[in-house]
């Protein structure tokens, strides 16, 4: 995450002064984070709690159980268990712009496939021979000529997209979606996806955990323990049922595309449905609720 002079940025997209590509090359190119500027030092104040939400820890407090543990561990000789500060944790991030860029591209993929073909095939950026480069290379290519084929053939989109961006930072400069963790609890959310245990909360958990090992045994661990399995079998449940049903789709669609005379036609839409089944399958937990 960069900062970028948003409201100077929109200023001078609304007056015409710069396009949409001299936009995005300020936004690729700024280096500052937002956290260091002085609208951000400003705000901060406002927004910062007295207390970890996740923890319940305080400026100053003792860290948690799990952390100090695993320093000990490390340090290799006995260490003064360390203590927490308070910073602000975003729980909403906004799309990168190259993100936004992608989107645009994948929303016209064949236009671009073939846009992309041509350039890397007949040109080559950079003289660069396509079977000699490297994924992350390639990923670079992409990147440049998926900002250069929106500019060529749809300049009025990555206008739409640098106006999302900067709708997006802006909604983050708000801090609005920010809440008050320690940086223990930050770092772990941040790095490994855990959140505390909301018994002892001391121990780190992960996601799946309705609580720590330690607390397992408690009454109140298996209360919490026994609700998580039945919620973990719910979900399961919905998970097969969601297969199973375009499962009995796609078996119906491969006995008519083989068993049955069909025309040209009908065979190409029975190919797209079952690309899209396939591509339900890949994605299937945007469509199951849990
Ligand atoms: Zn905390
Ligand atoms: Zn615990």
């Amino acid at each position: 995450m960069k900062y970028i002079d948003y409201k100077d940025l929109r200023q001078k997209l609304q007056n015409h002064e710069i396009t949409w590509l001299e936009a995005y090359d300020k936004i690729i190119n700024s280096t500052t984070k937002p956290w260091d500027t002085k609208e951000w030092k400003e705000k901060r104040p406002n927004f910062i709690g007295t207390e970890c939400v996740m923890c319940g820890r305080k400026n100053g407090d003792p860290c948690t159980k799990g952390y100090y543990e695993y320093l000990l561990q490390h340090s290799g000789e006995p260490i003064e268990r360390p203590t927490v500060h308070l910073v602000l944790q975003h729980s909403w991030h906004p799309d990168t712009i190259d993100h936004l860029c992608k989107n645009i591209t994948y929303r016209y993929k064949d236009e671009y496939d073939s846009y992309f073909r041509q350039t890397v095939y007949t040109k080559g950026p950079n003289n660069i021979l396509i079977r000699n480069i490297d994924a992350d290379e390639l990923k670079h290519i992409h990147k440049k000529l998926s900002v250069k084929f929106i500019d060529e053939k749809y300049p009025e989109l990555g206008l739409e997209a640098i106006y999302k961006y900067l709708d997006q930072f802006e909604r983050y400069m708000s801090m609005k979606d920010t809440s008050t963790y320690c940086n223990n609890c930050a770092e772990r959310e941040d790095m490994v996806d855990r959140s505390i245990c909301p018994l002892c909360k001391d121990i780190y958990i992960s996601n799946s955990s309705a609580c720590c090992y330690e607390c397992k045994d408690t009454e109140e661990g298996q209360r919490l323990s026994a609700e998580q399995e039945k919620r973990d079998d719910e979900i399961s449940k919905k998970y097969w049922a969601f297969l199973e049903v375009i499962e009995i789709e796609e078996d119906q669609l491969h006995n008519k595309y083989f068993n049955e005379p069909l025309t040209n036609e009908e065979k190409e839409l029975i190919k797209k449905r079952l690309e899209e089944l396939e591509n339900m399958k890949n994605n299937s937990w945007d469509y199951i609720e849990y």
